[in-house]
């Protein structure tokens, strides 16, 4: 039976390294701030908003959030991330997605400063990642190698299956995990032999959203499965993952809840911080 990959743990550990840094900060008259800008009226959006914000308050970072309504026109938050963006008291900025249709969230996330840019989204940023010279790494793909690292789980000469390619989870993470000389393949919902791929996988990550996408005889014995997604079905929160019948014949794996969104969370504040110290003139 696999063991598990406690991302929440790894989260609290981190965050006590992380407050005595933010009351260093504090003790210099620097206190890290950050916006998250959520339009609209996604329930899910508003859940994560919240979250980051009990994080936040954790660590002693100030977090506002700009809840903008669902009818808010494109120019009313470029002008607000201009402004934001301007703000010389603000170290981080980040919008919530999904955005409502008539906004077109690609233009917002290239307006964002990427010196405040926390999710790592502004194309500046995204291109510096994948030359191996990174500013701000988007924090989901940065938890799960920093999870993979705590437990000593090798990606070098690993075949590595990540089943999902947004901006946000898939492609960053695939770019983390080639440069540390994995093999990776990116799968999608248009890729027609998933199980082939994942069935050779030493490491699969699957970031879908679709509840009971990766069943057991997807999964190689051994293998280390690592569960992006977040789903409600039957009225539970899961993952992507059949995590029962998986964890039988994974090595290690992730549960939902208490896996990667902990570690999600707890990179934001992280990135909040890096990017507040270098706004400062620190390392
Ligand atoms: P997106 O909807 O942007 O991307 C989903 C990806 O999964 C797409 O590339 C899509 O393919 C692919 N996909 C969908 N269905 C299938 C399928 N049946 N087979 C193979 N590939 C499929 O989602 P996100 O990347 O933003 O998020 C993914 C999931 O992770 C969601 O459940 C989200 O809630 C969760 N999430 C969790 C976080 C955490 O901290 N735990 C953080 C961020 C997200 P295609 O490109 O072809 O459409």
């Amino acid at each position: 039976m696999g063991k598990i990959l406690d991302g929440k743990a790894l989260a609290n550990l981190l965050g006590e390294n992380l407050k005595k840094k933010v009351k260093n900060l504090k003790a210099e008259g620097i206190t890290p701030h950050f916006c998250v800008i959520n339009i609209g009226d996604d329930p899910a959006s508003k859940i994560y908003v919240r979250t980051k914000k009990r994080r936040a308050e954790k660590m002693g970072i100030i977090q506002d959030i700009y809840q903008m309504p669902a009818d808010t026109k494109q120019q009313e938050a470029l002008d607000l991330i201009d402004k934001l963006n301007a703000n010389p008291n603000i170290n981080g900025v980040m919008v919530q997605l999904p955005a409502p249709e008539q906004i077109d969230a690609d233009e917002l996330l290239e307006r964002i400063d990427p010196n405040k840019d926390v999710d790592g989204l502004t194309p500046a940023n995204i291109g510096r990642l994948w030359m191996e010279d990174h500013f701000i790494e988007p924090a989901t793909a940065e938890g799960i190698i920093a999870l993979l690292k705590h437990y000593e789980i090798p990606l070098k000469g690993k075949d590595v299956v990540v089943i999902g390619r947004s901006n946000i989870v898939g492609k960053p993470l695939a770019a983390l995990m080639l440069e540390q000389n994995a093999t990776v393949t990116i799968a999608h919902s248009e890729t027609t032999n998933l199980a082939e791929l994942t069935k050779r996988a030493d490491i699969i990550v699957s970031a879908t959203g679709e509840a009971l996408l990766v069943k057991a005889d997807m999964v190689k014995d051994g293998a280390v499965v690592v569960d992006v997604g977040i789903n409600h079905l039957n009225g539970k929160l899961v993952g992507d993952v059949d995590f029962d019948a998986v964890k039988e014949k994974a090595s290690y794996i992730t549960p939902v809840p208490g896996g990667v969104g902990p570690l999600t969370v707890q990179f934001l504040m992280e990135a909040v911080v890096k990017l507040t110290r270098r706004q400062n003139g620190r390392k």
